[in-house]
C-alpha cells in the first residue's frame, strides 16, 4: 500500500505517469487529499527481494488559500 509522505493519506492516488528505472517500476502519483506529488518506486531485486520506496517531488500543485481580491472600494475616487 502506498502512503502519502506529506499527509499520511492511504488509498487511491491519481496516477500521473509511469516509467522504468533499472529494476524498478516508477509511478508518479498525486495525493487527492493534499495535492502532493511523489514518485513511488517498486521492484524485485535479482535475489528476489521486493523493495519499495517513495521519493517526494513537490508538496502541492496549488495553494488552497489565495489572497483576497482587492475590492473596488480600495481604489481612491478621482
Ligand atoms: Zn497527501
Amino acid at each position: 500500500m502506498v502512503k502519502c509522505s506529506y499527509c499520511g493519506y492511504e488509498g487511491e492516488f491519481k496516477l500521473i505517469k509511469t516509467w522504468k528505472f533499472r529494476l524498478y517500476n516508477v509511478e508518479r502519483l498525486e495525493c487527492p487529499k493534499c495535492g502532493g506529488i511523489f514518485n513511488h518506486y517498486y521492484g524485485t531485486s535479482p535475489r528476489g527481494k521486493t523493495s519499495e520506496y517513495v521519493i517526494r517531488v513537490k508538496p502541492r500543485t496549488t495553494p488552497k488559500k489565495r489572497p483576497a481580491v482587492e475590492t473596488p472600494s480600495l481604489i481612491p475616487p478621482i
